[in-house]
């Protein structure tokens, strides 16, 4: 061993520390869940390596975690046989946080010890959820294929500093050695980890290993004899990975604790779907719905949550190329039987197979979500106050499904007396008069703003419905949805509107007289007005507000040259 040397965490793990070991009091066991799961991905990480370079095996291809507890020291060890770390990788993983938004993600923590509980799980807690149970932790790693004398000692109290040294390390992979604090001794228990085991990683593909001690010969309860059994590794999970199960087999439970590992989340998912898919491409899904927006849904460039899997083996996080950009809230994981195992992101890009595996993935949450739709209302609109303006983005980036996208959308409406989003086009067509050809809409800054927009009125006197559009990406939105179910939108502000009377001879009697009567106003506004306005006229469209400003059909709308304005164009 040589000298350890001191290094001083990067602030924003000091600051993640504190938070997470406040506000994950209630939570304390999570932190096997996450060891575990670590040494899994070792697990994973070694298989997919070791397809190019079997060396890395170090003739010991027998993958598996392992964890033991010493009541008399009072530590927990989580070991692995996995990837294992070089001492850069230690520098790096254990004492960063890499991820892009950290900064952000933690001056939204309030210190509301429920509210942060729930951000910092779907943060995903990580290694460092080893100090809330921990008051010293011990990583002894060695890289495979790195030679023994190369294994790297990572040690910390969790207080800032963490030193590191070099030693000899004959095994491949990696131990984790947690000196329990006074208050989590309770952990210290086989039975209790054995249950926590049972409970989060029953699973992993990989076997979870705990030491089961030897026994003497005995009697059985009918009399028979009982062999003596030496101690032995005794693997405590079913091993087998959850989605290639039968699916009859597989309780809901089972369901939800899998989506909580693989989606860093607390609590329950919101719905799933599970296909096995056979014929021309063979492949397994599962996809979860969450029940809460990530702190980090408007990152259009955040993670996604699917994991790519060929023939079981783990091959990447964030597989973007499966779900579009507007589906990004959605995780879980596909698992190819036709993608070669050395794929790359390059390969998938540009891919026969990832195509049909994506469109047949978006049909198929579209198809929950429309279900859900149907089903349940109050939950869909929960769902939709979460998610809804991610969904926004689908007529524009996937026209393919425009029509199915359009039918998911929720708006305000001039039907309701709320800012609540829950009318959906459906319901709109439905409640349409006989004549009425056009879906009418408005776009302003704020739901008020928009409620109380003169250019309604007219509409309120005829009693026809008209949407209410106040989110910023809803001019955008409107700009690439002409159509649903054959009839197409027209903003209220827009162009000369026809509301179908003008055919009727008194009404354009009427506007002419009022015209000729209206003349010389006209005339004073634009002399007034100016270069500010394109043309004044004589509308019939408003019945109590004197004067309202529109647009021309194809000139940019007030709400969109405002968001150019403000984007400094
Ligand atoms: P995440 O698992 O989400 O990447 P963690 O905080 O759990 O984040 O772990 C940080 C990193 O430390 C991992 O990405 C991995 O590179 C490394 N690491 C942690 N545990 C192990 C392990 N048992 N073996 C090898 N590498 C590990
Ligand atoms: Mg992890």
């Amino acid at each position: 061993t040589t000298q350890a040397e001191k290094h001083g965490f990067q602030t924003e793990v000091k600051q993640l520390l504190h938070l997470m070991i406040h506000s994950l009091y209630s939570n304390k066991e999570i932190f096997l869940r996450e060891l575990v799961s670590n040494a899994s991905d070792a697990a994973d990480k070694l298989r997919f390596k070791a397809l190019e370079d079997n060396e890395l095996f170090e003739n010991d291809a027998d993958l598996h975690v392992r964890v033991s507890v010493n009541k008399d020291a009072n530590t927990i060890t989580v070991s692995d046989n996995g990837i294992g770390m070089t001492r850069d990788e230690v520098m790096a993983n254990l004492g960063t946080i890499a991820k892009s938004g950290t900064k952000e993600f933690i001056s939204q923590l309030s210190g509301d010890q429920s509210k942060d509980s729930k951000l910092i799980g779907q943060f995903g807690v990580g290694f460092y959820s080893a100090f809330i149970v921990a008051d010293s932790v011990t990583v002894r790693t060695r890289a495979a294929g790195a030679d023994t004398t190369h294994g790297v000692e990572w040690k910390s109290d969790g207080d800032g500093e963490f030193t590191v040294a070099d030693i000899e390390k004959t095994t491949r992979g990696s131990d984790i050695i947690l000196h329990l604090k006074d208050d989590a001794k309770e952990y210290a228990d086989e039975w209790k980890l054995r249950q926590i085991i049972n409970t989060y990683s029953d699973h992993l593909s990989i076997p979870v290993q705990m030491w089961k001690e030897p026994t003497e010969e005995s009697e059985g309860p009918d009399g028979e004899k009982v062999e003596a059994q030496p101690g032995q590794w005794e693997t405590i999970n079913s091993g087998q990975a959850l989605w290639t199960r039968d699916k009859d087999s597989i309780s809901d439970e089972d369901y939800k604790e899998f989506y909580k590992t693989v989606a860093h989340d607390f609590e329950d998912p919101l719905l799933w779907s599970h296909n096995k898919v056979e014929g021309k491409h063979e492949y397994t899904s599962l996809l979860y719905i969450p029940k809460r927006a990530p702190w980090d849904l408007w990152n259009r460039d955040s993670q996604k949550g699917i994991k790519l899997y060929v023939q079981r083996v783990f091959i990447m996080d964030d597989a973007e190329q499966f779900m579009p950009t507007y589906l990004r809230f959605v995780k879980g994981l596909i698992d190819s039987n036709d993608l070669p195992l050395n794929v790359s992101r390059e390969i998938l890009q540009d891919n026969r197979v990832t195509r049909s595996m994506r469109s047949a993935s978006t049909k198929k949450v579209l198809s929950m979500l429309s279900k859900l739709a149907k089903r349940d209302a109050d939950q869909y609109g929960e769902f939709w106050d979460n998610f809804g303006q991610v969904l926004k983005e689908g007529p524009a980036e996937d026209q393919g499904n425009g029509e199915k996208v359009a039918s998911l959308l929720r708006f305000t409406s001039t039907h309701e007396d709320s800012a609540k989003q829950r009318v959906g086009l459906d319901d709109y067509i439905g409640r349409m008069a006989e004549n009425q050809e056009k879906i009418y809409y408005i776009v302003a800054d704020s739901y008020e703003a928009a409620k109380n927009n003169p250019a309604l009125e007219i509409f309120r006197k005829k009693g026809i419905e008209v949407l209410l559009m106040s989110d910023r990406i809803d001019e955008w939105l409107m700009n690439h949805l002409h159509e649903y179910e054959g009839k197409s939108f027209q903003s209220v502000t827009r162009g000369d509107l026809d509301l179908g009377d003008m055919d009727n001879e008194e009404a354009k009697k009427a506007q002419e007289e009022s015209e000729k009567a209206f003349a010389g106003t006209v005339e004073r506004f634009e002399k007034a007005l100016g270069e500010q306005v394109k043309n004044v006229r004589v509308t019939h469209r408003l019945t109590d507000s004197p004067a309202c400003i529109v647009t021309d059909e194809n000139d940019m709308s007030t709400q969109m040259a405002k968001l150019m304005e403000a984007a400094g164009q």
